[in-house]
């Protein structure tokens, strides 16, 4: 196969001072230049991380298990238009960016969600819009530069609930627009995107990857493909579908593969085949799960899956880019509809809602020293 590098490593820079840039200091920030060492960042050691939410990440325990990089989504920086005020809730994401790094993690960071960029971002669709969505992840990779060395564009566009009111085509330019803006910024970051792992995700792939950009550039601006899935949860099936699923990204897109989101929830009912039938969204209104797998949703058997996803993810070693496990810690509600009974998002995590570490902790540690210390396979 193709080793394609996935990073420059040799020239990587990162400037250190600029902060808080404008858009129109960018130039200036670029010039001042520091070497910054992202050995960790290499198909020969992807890089191994968790989603985590503000206030709930034991570093001492994360990278006990060998986590390194902490996903993390990152707000629409301005109050209104293309600049100015920064929101509040930049301000805040920011801060905790930089206190998870200043503690020894890297940051992956997701550029701001599709769904929640408007009015700021113009009229949805518009040439405007796409124009200030690239200068915001401009400014973005330069305000945080130092601090987030690899971004994700905005998040599973081929999912509708992020795309905001764009259609996929219209998502996909943003995608592209985002990820422009970033490499304009730095080229040395790491960039890609995520799709969400379902049937749309084929034409989000052929979009972004399979196009051509050029001789000189025949990845575009971007240095990984992303895919999502939960297998035995959202989709059917279990661990063992990436052992395909990878295979077939990389495939298709000639690009390292990033999995950004996988997991197994360790509690819910599965639905029935009748509440199946009428589909998987109304997971939350039900409080159960589209799927399961094996044994079912337990503490145990989310173990179990994750010792067999590492045994699917040790067969394509040469193929990957990262693997981002959602999430770190369960919390007390489900964040798409605030419920404390319901597991659709509040019960992934490899720590209870008390922070103490579940046998899924134990199965991801000991997995991920497996991985790292096996040597890269295939050719
Ligand atoms: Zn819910």
């Amino acid at each position: 196969m193709d080793r394609r590098t996935f990073l420059k490593m040799a020239s990587l820079v990162l400037a250190g001072s600029g902060v808080g840039p404008t858009a129109c200091q960018l130039s200036a920030a670029e010039e001042s230049e520091e070497s910054y060492d992202k050995e960790s960042l290499s198909m020969e050691k992807p890089l191994i991380g968790v989603s985590a939410y503000p206030g709930a990440a034991n570093i001492g325990l994360m990278k006990a298990a060998g986590i390194g990089w902490i996903r993390h989504v990152i707000p629409y920086p301005f109050v209104e238009g293309a600049g100015g005020v920064l929101s509040d809730n930049y301000l805040a994401a920011k801060s905790q960016a930089e206190a998870w790094h200043d503690d020894g993690m890297e940051i992956l960071g997701v550029t701001p969600m599709l769904s929640l960029i408007w009015p700021q971002c113009g009229e949805p669709g518009s040439r405007t819009s796409l124009d200030r969505y690239g200068a915001a992840c401009a400014w973005l990779a330069s305000d945080l530069r130092g601090v987030v060395a690899a971004w994700q564009v905005a998040n599973e566009v081929d999912w509708p609930p992020f795309n905001g009111p764009l259609n996929l085509r219209q998502a996909c330019e943003m995608v592209l627009s985002g990820a422009r803006g970033l490499k304009r910024a730095d080229p040395s970051l790491v960039v890609g995107t995520n799709s969400a792992g379902m049937a749309r995700s084929y034409y989000l792939l052929g979009y972004l990857h399979g196009r051509p950009y050029g001789e000189e550039d025949e990845s575009g601006p971007f240095d990984y493909a992303g895919d999502d899935g939960y297998y035995g949860t959202y989709q059917p099936g279990g661990p063992e579908r990436w052992d395909e699923r990878i295979a077939e990204v990389h495939a298709l897109t000639d690009l390292p593969v990033m999995i950004n989101e996988w997991g197994f929830h360790s509690e819910g009912e599965p639905m029935t085949a009748a509440e199946l039938a009428l589909g998987t969204h109304r997971a939350c209104e039900l409080h159960k799960l589209p799927y399961s797998w094996g044994g079912g949703h337990t503490p145990e058997v989310q173990a179990e899956y994750i010792t067999a996803a590492f045994g699917a993810f040790s067969q394509h070693r040469d193929k990957l880019a990262g693997l981002v496990f959602y999430c770190w810690q369960d919390e007390e509600r489900c964040h798409y509809c605030g419920s404390p009974g319901c597991p659709v998002t509040s019960r992934q995590g490899l720590l209870d809602v008390e922070g103490r570490p579940k046998p899924g902790y134990y199965a991801f540690r000991d997995a991920v020293r497996a991985f790292l210390s096996d040597a890269p396979t295939g050719a």
